[in-house]
């Protein structure tokens, strides 16, 4: 008899959920109310068996499921998650350490070091940045720019941990028209309304002008944020960002870099040429849960001085054990004290893949995107609305009647209710879209073949 069946059910659950994902339906089957039935009830007061709570929570929770580490799922950009970190969390559970500093886990602090080494090498960033170990690139957005909003301050004399940001100087914002939400909503947490940013236009595929930026430059002074992205979540185009960030850094500004999933073409040599300069920016955010195909959740807050990035996140507290200089204060680097180990999946999956396998996993998706726009894009009818550069493929459909949005969202949901894939809609200047992202490390040219034939089948059936 194992002592803990519980943990014995959730593996063999684990295992049958994995053995068969490339082959069940893509998109959830159950409906809210089928879920909220099945899995709700009244408050529970009594114990039960946990190896029964396990048991059921994962046959009740299965029609919910929506299957993103399988092979067919476009939607977002959503990676998957390589086996060896699945099992690295399955350890990491186990061990159940916390982050915030050294004396509390030391082998995290360890492996946070070792791993902020690996990437600053594999992306090509200066050996002196400062890497947070945050949830996401959201929170990897709001990290860097905090670091912005101190550092820039702090060069007028202005303390913005201290006194705050009511009367500090004012800080300018300038975006790309085309940023992530993210960027805004970080900028917001920091004090920065969504009305007050500056919005430099974009190019038909989403990348900031530099003649724009130019323009806009000229217009503003004072203390200067200039946020560019690398992988815009349509299209995949990146800014121009070494003209951005030596415009940026002539006019003594902080350049940030949203590079969710886009900052790992700077690992790929016949990739980097889009992000060319990237790696002189002041500070970086990107994700390991999406390109890298980590579980969620796993983002990266990098900053190329370390001082601003601790300034802007380091809380003193008499507590604090922080022991000698070279002994990782996690939370020194994030917006968070205690946090689990999420650098513990991250370090399994560099372990495992080496640079040689990141490097074909990210080739192979966008070798596979560009796959999927050329079995659409002969058929009649079909558009892709975007220049393939990365892993992101934009498709329309034309309707008989003239009414294209509608064909496409049409289309879209009968691929939804199908099941073989799963991509989802956006609008894309003006245009309804059907987008689809190519970033999941199991998906091969069948899976492409499988799924252009059935996308295609539901627009016939349109
Ligand atoms: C996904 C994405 C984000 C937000 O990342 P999360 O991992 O969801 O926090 C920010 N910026 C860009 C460009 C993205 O694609």
């Amino acid at each position: 008899m194992s002592t803990h069946p519980e943990l014995d059910c959730a593996y063999q659950r684990s295992l049958a959920y994995l053995n068969q994902v490339a082959r069940r339906r893509v998109g959830a089957a159950a409906t809210r109310q089928a879920l909220l039935d099945s899995l709700g009830g009244p408050l529970p007061v009594g114990a039960d068996d946990p190896a029964r709570v396990i048991e059921r929570l994962a046959e009740r929770a299965d029609p919910g499921l929506v299957a993103t580490v399988g092979p067919r799922y476009f939607g977002f950009v959503t990676g998957g998650a390589v086996p060896v970190t699945v099992a690295a969390e399955w350890l990491a559970a186990s061990w159940d350490q916390n982050g915030a500093m050294y004396a509390m886990s030391p082998v995290t602090a360890v492996l946070e070091d070792i791993v902020a080494g690996w990437v600053t090498e594999l992306l090509g960033l200066p050996r002196t940045c400062s890497l947070g170990f945050v949830t996401g690139c959201h929170m990897a957005n709001f990290t860097c720019l905090a670091a912005a909003r101190h550092e820039v301050l702090r060069r007028t004399g202005w303390h913005v941990e201290a006194d705050g940001l009511q009367r500090a100087p004012r800080v300018t914002v300038l975006v790309g028209s085309e940023a992530h939400v993210s960027a805004v909503g970080a900028l917001r947490l920091l004090g920065f309304g969504a009305n007050e940013l500056v919005r430099v236009q974009a190019d038909s595929q989403g990348r900031m002008r530099v003649d724009a930026l130019d323009g806009a430059l000229d217009r503003c002074d004072g203390p200067l944020i200039v946020c560019a992205q690398v992988g815009n979540v349509n299209t995949g185009a990146s800014d121009p960002v070494g003209d951005i960030v030596s415009r940026a850094h002539a006019r003594g500004a902080w350049a940030h870099i949203d590079g969710a999933f886009g900052l790992w073409a700077a690992a790929v040599p016949e990739l980097a040429p889009l992000v060319a300069g990237v790696e002189n920016a002041d500070s970086w955010a990107t994700d390991a849960h999406k390109w890298l195909n980590v579980p969620y959740d796993s983002g990266l807050a990098i900053v190329a001085n370390p001082a601003p990035h601790r300034a802007a996140m380091g809380m003193p507290a008499s507590y604090l054990e922080r022991g000698a200089d070279e002994e990782r204060v996690g939370m020194d680097w994030v917006p968070e004290s205690s946090r689990r180990a999420r650098v513990i999946a991250l370090y399994t999956l560099v372990r495992t893949l080496g640079r040689d396998g990141i490097l074909d996993l990210i080739r192979r998706n966008c070798r596979l995107a560009r796959r999927m726009a050329t079995r659409l894009s002969p058929q009649a009818g079909v558009t892709i609305l975007n220049e393939v550069v990365l892993n992101q493929v934009l498709v329309a459909f034309d309707a008989p009647d003239g009414d294209h949005d509608a064909m496409t969202r049409a289309v879209i949901a009968r691929v939804q209710q199908d099941g073989t894939c799963w991509a989802g809609g956006a609008i894309w200047q003006g245009r309804q879209v059907m987008r689809i992202s190519v970033s999941n490390w199991s998906t091969t040219e069948d899976d492409i073949d499988r799924s252009a034939d059935a996308i295609l089948q539901c627009y016939a059936a349109g």
